[in-house]
């Protein structure tokens, strides 16, 4: 009977996680992870890469180069109120992980780690890092990681299977050996898990927004993907491992920009 009732309110949870905005990103999504749970596997998976690059030394080391994501990336997050009403109040993190990589994420709940390695081998201008950086937290607003998730719960372990997973939890929240579980859960499939074409599409248009209403020229996108591009021709595959790309997405982007421009104009900084 619990799984029952579990059952019903989970085939129910399908909407659009974000206002529509001048993007018109308002696709209904497929959300049977309740959001606590996407919140707290964040939160955990994030702690774990933070407490992973403190041990390495590896965690905001330039701090330069820290306060210049920073303050990019607080410039993003006060836009967000935009897209959602309740993302302003999210316990917001931004940090900078010395690495090779060419990469940079935000996790559900507002999780932003930025990897050195994006910074110097783009050569990133300010309007290209809150191009990326708009990106990586245009797809924690549109949860698209609690909807891979979801997805591959589903694939996994079946609609009974995940009832059974979600009602395994006490009075006073999910048991600890849940939670564990979750944790390395979230952290796997976070990383491992491919967005779709359509969540980056998403990403894309929001992230234009989110810098351009940021004050942020968005045809910096444009020049941002380009040295993507040129890049993984000598091979980033942790950045197009989760962020798959395609030959009209630049063009799509540009003419993305063109419409938004004008919120650009009007809060721009000089
Ligand atoms: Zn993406």
């Amino acid at each position: 009977m619990r799984f029952v009732v579990i059952l019903v309110l989970l085939l129910t949870g399908c909407a659009s996680t974000t206002l529509n905005t001048e993007s018109e990103v308002d696709r209904n999504q497929f959300l049977l992870l309740p959001e606590y749970m996407a919140l707290s596997m964040g939160s955990d998976a994030y702690r774990q890469e933070i407490k992973k690059a403190e041990e390495n030394n590896d965690l905001n080391v330039d701090e330069d180069q820290v306060l210049r994501v920073r303050k990019i990336a607080y410039r993003i997050i006060d836009q967000v109120h935009v897209f959602r009403d309740d993302a302003s109040d999210w316990n917001w993190e931004v940090n900078v992980q010395q690495s090779e990589q060419v990469n940079a994420y935000c996790m559900p709940g507002g999780k932003i780690m930025v990897y050195s390695g994006f910074i110097e081998k783009t050569d990133a201008t300010d309007d290209e890092l809150a191009a990326m950086i708009g990106h990586e937290v245009a797809h924690a607003l549109r949860e698209h990681g609690r909807e891979r998730m979801s997805t591959a719960f589903v694939q996994q372990v079946g609609l009974i299977g995940f009832a059974a997973y979600l009602s395994n939890r006490d009075d006073s929240g999910l048991s600890k050996q849940a939670a564990l579980q979750g944790a390395a859960l979230g952290a796997t499939l976070f990383f491992a898990l491919p967005n779709s074409r359509e969540q980056e599409r998403e990403a894309d248009k929001i992230g234009l927004e989110l810098a351009a209403r940021a004050g942020y020229n968005p045809m910096a996108a444009v020049s941002l993907w380009r040295k993507m591009d040129a890049l993984s021709d000598a091979k980033i595959p942790e950045f197009l491992s989760t962020h798959p790309s395609n030959e009209n997405r630049i063009e799509d982007i540009s003419e993305d920009a063109k419409k938004i421009n004008h919120l650009y104009l009007e809060n721009k900084i000089n």
